[in-house]
């Protein structure tokens, strides 16, 4: 039987014919990404090449189990695909052993505390207002309710990282894992240090580089791999893969991690993410990925100092990595509505809360902004300075959606000079 387009069968039918409304919100997504400056410190954008990868009919597939060793037959693609990830990730970071499945990084960081502590044990993570993340014990996740956390902070006079503190809490405690590793936080983590705590109290060190991961893998960041026993990170923030995570480790944590993941955590692997992860590997081994983390930090510098001289107060005084945590206070705004004018003014941050925070943390005193994404578009030290400029205007003049929108349109007009990766218009 012969069809023309208009009467395909269903599963033949392109999207926009299927499901016009889904098509038209995806369409709508591209527009925004590509004309607005993305600043939330966690996204990125994407290769074509990823984005073709984790499309692909790899999410058709069922694989639980690991390469060579499946529950379902018809492995023989899917099994190079998690090779492949496997093997360049191990490569890219230095790695003896490289788990791609968790879901993730909140699954890969669970998998974590299923392979090394019992429910109850004594746990240690930076705390949730001082910059860490939710699975590193905070009380709402499962994290803080399942183990015993404790949680360490850093300093109030330069909200830096207080090594004295986590060495103290952890000879009190003896904790049975020890996460380094954050989510707001701007400065250079000192895994060194950390590992000397960890070997005094016997603990796991667990390294959490979801943001950092990119640096690290791009030598813009010291790595903590070879220093820490487990190392997680999503794909998805400066490593600019897709949405997943790895976990890599030390030899001897392998068949625990691997064990911890699948069958502990999880059924089947997702293999187009498998895919889009060693798509996204591949690239970050290539030269220009070097150039691009260091970009990320070299922009993330200028912004800093550009805000800084129009007299926004950078915690800890400016950044060593990707991201700017910013207390409003001086500029006598909250984070919400800031980061609100901001979207308006196509501008595109997170509110945020800044350590010890008087405010609530829906209604913080702080904006988080990071670089990786418009740095993937290409733009450099001079774009730093009018986006500072443009941040500057905003928070002198929250409420006049006028000048917000007149911002928005040269917002628009200099996107238009650097193409978002992944994206044609
Ligand atoms: C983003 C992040 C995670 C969680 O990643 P999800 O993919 O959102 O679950 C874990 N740890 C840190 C430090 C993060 O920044």
């Amino acid at each position: 039987m012969k069809h023309t387009d208009s009467v395909l069968p269903a599963g033949h039918r392109a999207l926009a014919d299927v499901d016009p409304e889904i098509a038209a919100l995806v369409r709508a997504e591209e527009v925004r990404e590509a004309e607005s400056i993305r600043l939330i410190a966690s996204e990125n954008y994407v290769s074509r090449a990823v984005l073709e990868a984790t499309g692909s009919v790899l999410t058709n597939k069922y694989s639980e189990g690991y390469p060579g060793k499946r529950y379902y037959e018809g492995q023989h693609q899917v099994d190079q695909v998690e090779e492949l990830a496997r093997r360049r990730v191990k490569q890219l970071f230095g790695a003896d052993h490289a788990n791609v499945q968790p879901y993730s990084g909140s699954p890969a960081n669970l998998a974590v505390y299923l392979a090394f502590a019992k429910p109850g044990e004594t746990i240690m993570g930076l705390g949730l207002p001082a910059g860490g993340h939710l699975t590193h014990g905070w009380g709402v996740s499962i994290t803080g309710k399942f183990w015993n956390s404790v949680a360490y902070g850093v300093r109030a006079d330069d909200h830096r990282i207080d090594l004295d503190q986590v060495r103290d809490l952890a000879l009190k405690h003896r904790p049975k894992l020890l996460w380094c590793g954050a989510t707001a936080y701007p400065r250079t983590i000192d895994f060194p240090a950390f590992r000397a705590i960890a070997d005094e109290v016997g603990a796991i060190l667990a390294a959490d580089i979801a943001h950092i991961s990119g640096l690290v893998a791009g030598g813009a960041h010291p790595s903590p791999v070879g220093i820490a026993d487990v190392v997680t990170s999503t794909t998805h923030k400066t490593f600019r893969g897709p949405r997943g995570a790895m976990i890599l480790c030390k030899a001897e944590h392998a068949a625990a991690i691997d064990k911890a993941v699948f069958p502990g955590l999880q059924g089947g692997p997702h293999n187009h993410t498998t895919a889009g992860i060693a798509v996204a590997a591949r690239e970050a081994a290539e030269p220009s990925f070097k150039d691009y983390a260091h970009a990320v930090v070299a922009n993330a510098k200028a912004l800093a100092e550009a805000l800084a001289a129009r007299g926004f107060r950078l915690i800890t005084g400016g950044t060593d990595n990707h991201l700017l945590l910013i207390d409003l206070t001086p500029k006598g705004i909250a984070g919400k509505p800031y980061a609100q004018a901001l979207d308006k003014a196509g501008l595109v941050g997170n509110y945020n809360s800044i350590p010890f925070d008087p405010r609530k943390p829906f209604d913080p005193s702080g904006l988080r902004i990071g670089t990786p994404a418009i740095t993937s578009r290409g733009m450099g030290v001079a774009e730093m300075g009018r986006i500072a400029a443009w941040m500057d205007e905003v928070a002198q003049h929250p409420i006049d959606e006028v000048r917000q929108a007149r911002i928005a349109a040269e917002v628009r007009e200099l996107c238009s000079h650097f193409p978002a990766p992944g994206i044609k218009l």
